[in-house]
């Protein structure tokens, strides 16, 4: 393994079963493929096109059969590597891809009864979870799958920006270059990088998510039998556990795919033993994950909010608005904070209501925040809905009573009940 970084442009020959490893520096780096096949983490490489990846990006190009490509810009690291775990993600793509097969035929003779496989990837952070649920799905949309992606991870979500949950069916491979489509994605706002703020919240919303799903996938076979490709967090010590054992539940998944933890993996088998229909499978680790420590993630947090509103290579042009205090409904779940044990008497709970609805006075404390524009009608739909986008408060005058914020477009927000977290963004 021979780490480079160069900036000229040249060809790298891989070998089958081999691929080259990608960290791009601070500038777009320009690539393409000259022979051979090749794909960036299950979607195919079209060949001889240039593509640009965007600064920061990690990826790896592998080969089954061998392939030749050509890099041109300067890359923080690339290398090539022979040993990854391919085969066995591999492997697991040609067992879900028979599930799938086996419940097309026999939805037709049962009509609404049968469901393909739901794959859910657990594993601590940085075991390659998003990396191998793309693949997975994208594999299966190569075949003429549309399964949906479930992103329950609110630190690094790959569907849109941090502290949500989301899911959106994939209709063809995910390209390597712009990431997930939002246009189908549904959203619902947790509002913060981790569970334990509020994990009876999570669980709700993770909830609502699942219900909401099953009604879609109740009047789609298609998109029954393709399943669905679910995502989680890193979390998995104490309540992150607890929450994963939740998602398993609510999603009814059948096939646990455990990254790189034996501990989990043996965990994982002992308490759901009792459940004869679900898998629980350990796949090894890919050395090609690249950590990120705390300060990274934050700042990759902070890049999609940016990807968000600008897009990913300023393609997108938001618009700042300004509205007055009473035009908008901030709305806060779980607000106030909770009295300490030792305030109460002996023997009394806390008793904050972790779904209690709070209205939000506007003051100088939303600054930056960065708030859901919610689809609820009525306050009270406000947990169950999903939300339709996002926007960044960047400044609030409280003598004249107007807040200006940052929103997608120049339109109208779709409704006024906003909700808030703890997430804020900095333009920089
Ligand atoms: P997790 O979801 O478990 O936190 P990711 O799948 O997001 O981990 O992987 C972490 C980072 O490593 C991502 O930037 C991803 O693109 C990169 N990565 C994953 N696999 C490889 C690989 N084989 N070669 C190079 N980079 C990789």
């Amino acid at each position: 393994l021979a780490a480079s970084s160069s900036s000229s442009t040249r060809q790298v020959k891989l070998d089958k079963e081999c691929e080259l490893r990608v960290e791009v520096g601070e500038t777009p780096l320009r690539f393409r493929l000259l022979n051979g096949t090749a794909e960036i983490f299950g979607t195919e490489l079209p060949p001889e096109i240039w593509l640009t990846f965007p600064p920061r990006l990690k990826f790896a190009v592998f080969t089954w059969y061998g392939a030749t490509v050509e890099l041109n810009g300067t890359t923080e690291t690339d290398y090539t590597a022979d040993e990854t775990p391919m085969v066995s993600y591999v492997n697991v793509h040609a067992v879900l891809d028979g599930r799938r097969s086996r419940t097309k035929a026999s939805s037709a003779d049962a009509p609404g009864s049968s469901q393909g496989p739901r794959v859910i990837v657990v594993g601590p952070t940085d075991s390659g979870k998003s990396t191998l649920s793309k693949m997975l799905l994208s594999w299966a949309a190569k075949q003429g799958w549309k399964p949906t992606f479930v992103d329950l991870d609110i630190g690094q979500g790959s569907i849109t920006i941090p502290g949500c949950i989301a899911a959106t069916p994939i209709e063809m491979p995910i390209d390597s270059v712009e990431g997930l489509p939002l246009e189908m994605a549904l959203v619902y706002y947790f509002g913060h990088t981790t569970p334990s703020v509020n994990a009876e919240l999570y669980k709700v919303l993770v909830k609502e998510l699942a219900q909401t799903l099953e009604r879609q996938f109740s009047g789609n076979a298609e998109a029954r039998a393709a399943g669905m490709v679910i995502n989680t967090m890193g979390w998995i010590e104490g309540v992150g556990y607890e929450l994963l054992l939740h998602a398993i539940d609510t999603f009814n998944a059948n096939i646990v795919l455990v990254i790189g933890q034996e501990k989990l993996c043996s965990m994982l088998k002992d308490v759901l033993k009792n459940k004869p229909n679900v898998d629980v499978v350990k796949l090894q680790k890919s050395g090609g994950v690249v950590s990120r420590n705390a300060k990274v993630r934050q700042k990759s947090r902070n890049y999609r909010i940016r990807e968000y509103f600008y897009g990913l290579t300023n393609d997108l042009s938001p618009h700042s608005h300004i509205a007055s205090f009473n035009d908008l409904f901030v709305y806060r779940i779980g607000g106030g904070p909770q009295a300490p044990r030792s305030a109460l008497p002996i023997g009394a709970e806390p008793s904050a209501d972790p779904t209690r609805l709070v209205l939000v006075t506007i003051n100088r404390d939303l600054l930056h925040s960065v708030l859901a524009v919610s689809f609820a009608k009525e306050p009270d739909q406000i947990i169950s809905s999903n939300v339709a986008g996002f926007i960044c408060i960047t400044d609030i005058d409280i003598q004249r009573k107007k807040i200006t914020y940052l929103a997608p477009s120049a339109g109208d927000l779709p409704s006024k009940f906003l909700i808030v977290g703890s997430l804020t963004w900095l333009e920089t």
